[in-house]
């Protein structure tokens, strides 16, 4: 059955802040040059926002620059932050740390408590009032390339094919994918995009460039008794849970409607394989200087989603002939500030400038090289620039790496960065950091009470994740041998603990009793977080995207 072909000026992948704020820009400039530029937006999710999961505490400085009247518009942005709190934590005591000794770029005076999926829904709001076209249910599955005797440029993308069954026959109701051709793509998929991983080895985006660092961000928001609300509060941690060689660290934002957005972040550069980031969330909730907040309080939802982490040192290069990634396909989280929407968006608006510039050139499938001089005389460059050595720090666990990263940043702040010209590196990729469980001790976790914390099934029913179960699994093993020969024996099946949606089970292989175990892969509770496709230990999972719409259905995350 022959594809579809829709042909655009502009097609973007990822109806996330990154992708939403390009197609904007696009039309901006098309209006005041006044030209047609066709632009369309691809989300995997089954509406916009439905697989958007952020903290979010946002600085405003894009929205600002994209829509200065988003106010008047009733974007939701609805509570400032009015106090900023930041605890270190012991198993038992909480200790504050006055805001006079934090770095005023970690101040969050002047920005918003917001949900990152509501303001998504806004924007494609926005988007599509100015006429661009917003098809949310469909993935992009497929990268559509010129042959490599022209060049190999991309020229486009196809949606994943719909109706296929488990064994690989077509359903009666399977349609064909759809075919986007463009002049340009913007690959805004968020973190560790697939499509983006298949464009960075193919146009080797990130050789000579430092390893993408990662964490996983596990979140749930919660309404509480109207007496415990202040709304505008903001409030991170570091310590307890974790011990002290593990990074990581908490959030909690109290927002409108007695909404409480908590959250927790663990580095994916972990040794332990029984860590478990989803049991450290459930535990922190339970400290003595946390759990008040939820007494009384009701769970609404819950998901996960990995976060970059690498910051500048780990942005590849940006363009490619037909081209570029913005936003967190690329990655500019800035990781102190745990921010990233800001810069998302930003860079989201100088691709679209860049690529407004080639089609009033009459220019297509070039690289887009103005986007890469853009962000380097940008404000998102300066925002990394100033952080970059926080996370490589790190590596001196909690105590040396926050006193380092406070050192760095002050000096940044007080306008001597020059006095540390140097930058540190990431030495090596987050799969690799895993230490042989006979190495590592074992951890025991408390109990789920049914109340402040929930064992992980319960979980994903919160998230409304839904997937058609008879379609070919989306998360596909190079090799099949190894989740029982390399990941069981080593490491103690990690997966069964990293992935935050109970996906990954060690079952017996048969009925006899010296049958072994086999890896039941239960693809349907999967959240789209992308852990997976990050810390297997030999990179054997491969996430691809699964048919259009399936995944978690968040409300408001
Ligand atoms: C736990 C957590 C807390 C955070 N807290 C904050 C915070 O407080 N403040 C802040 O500024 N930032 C925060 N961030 C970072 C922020 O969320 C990201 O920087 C931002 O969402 C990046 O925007 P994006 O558009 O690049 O990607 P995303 O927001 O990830 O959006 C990407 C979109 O593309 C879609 N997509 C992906 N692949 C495909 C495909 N193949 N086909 C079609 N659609 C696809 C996805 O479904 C998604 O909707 C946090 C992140 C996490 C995980
Ligand atoms: S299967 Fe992978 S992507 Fe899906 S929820 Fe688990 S770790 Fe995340």
């Amino acid at each position: 059955m022959p594809r579809e072909v829709m042909e655009y000026d502009v097609v973007i992948v990822g109806g996330g802040p990154a992708g939403l704020s390009a197609a904007i820009r696009l039309k901006q400039l098309a209006a005041e040059n006044q030209r047609e530029v066709s632009v369309c937006v691809l989300e995997k999710g089954s509406e916009i926002g439905a697989h958007i999961l952020s903290g979010a505490v946002i600085d405003p400085k894009a929205i600002n620059e994209l829509i200065p009247d988003w106010r008047a518009l009733g974007a939701p942005l609805k509570t400032p932050v009015t106090e900023d709190r930041f605890m270190i934590l012991t198993a038992d005591k909480a200790y504050s740390i006055p805001n006079w000794l934090l770095p005023p770029l970690m101040s969050n005076h002047g920005n918003y408590i917001i949900s990152l999926g509501n303001l998504c829904r806004w924007l494609a709001q926005q988007a599509e009032s100015v006429g661009v076209e917003v098809y949310a249910g469909f993935a992009a599955a497929e990268i559509l390339y010129d042959a490599r005797e022209n060049g190999g440029a991309v020229l486009g993308v196809a949606t994943g094919d719909v109706g296929i069954a488990k064994d690989g026959s077509r359903k009666p109701e399977y349609q064909p994918g759809m075919e986007l051709r463009a002049k340009y793509t913007l690959f805004a998929e968020g973190c560790r995009g697939s499509l983006s991983q298949e464009l960075m080895s193919r146009f080797n985006l990130r050789d000579g460039i430092d390893p993408q660092k990662y964490g996983i961000g596990l979140k749930e928001l919660w309404q509480i008794a109207p007496e415990k609300h202040r709304p505008g509060l903001v409030l991170h941690s570091q310590g307890w849970p974790l011990d002290t060689a593990t990074g990581g660290g908490s959030f909690l934002y109290h927002f409108e409607e007695q909404l409480v957005a908590v959250g927790f972040v663990v580095h994916l550069n972990y040794e332990n394989p029984y860590l478990s980031p989803y049991d450290e969330f459930q535990r922190f909730k339970t400290h003595a200087a946390i759990r008040g907040t939820f007494e009384g309080a009701k769970r609404l939802s819950y998901g996960a989603r990995a976060i970059n982490e690498g910051g500048l040192q780990s942005v590849p290069r940006l363009v490619f002939p037909g081209g570029a990634l913005i936003g967190c396909a690329a990655g500019f989280v800035n990781l102190p500030r745990i921010k990233g929407t800001h810069n998302a968006m930003k860079t989201g608006m100088l691709a679209a400038e860049a690529a407004f510039a080639a089609l009033r050139e009459d220019r297509q499938h070039d690289a887009l090289s103005a986007y890469s001089a853009m962000f380097r005389q940008s404000w998102v460059y300066d925002d990394l620039y100033k952080v970059r050595n926080v996370k490589p720090g790190l590596k001196w666990g909690l105590w040396g790496g926050t006193a380092h990263g406070g050192v760095h940043m002050w000096l940044s702040d007080l306008g001597l960065g020059a006095l540390v010209p140097w930058t540190l590196r990431h030495d090596k990729p987050d799969h690799e950091s895993l230490k042989p469980a006979t190495e590592m001790p074992k951890i025991e976790y408390p109990k789920y009470d049914g109340v402040l914390t929930f064992d992980k099934l319960s979980s994903v029913f919160v998230s409304n994740t839904n997937h058609e179960e008879n379609q070919p699994s989306h998360l596909q093993l190079r090799d099949p041998t190894i989740p029982v020969d390399v990941n069981l024996a080593l490491y103690d099946g990690p997966e069964q603990r990293y992935c935050p949606a109970g996906v990954y089970e060690f079952v017996a292989a048969g009925a006899s009793a010296g049958a072994g175990k086999r890896l039941q892969i239960n693809a349907p509770n999967c959240v789209h977080c992308k852990t997976c496709d990050i810390k297997d230990p030999r990179q054997n999972i491969h996430w691809v995207p699964p048919e259009g719409g399936g995944g978690p259905n968040y409300p408001n995350m």
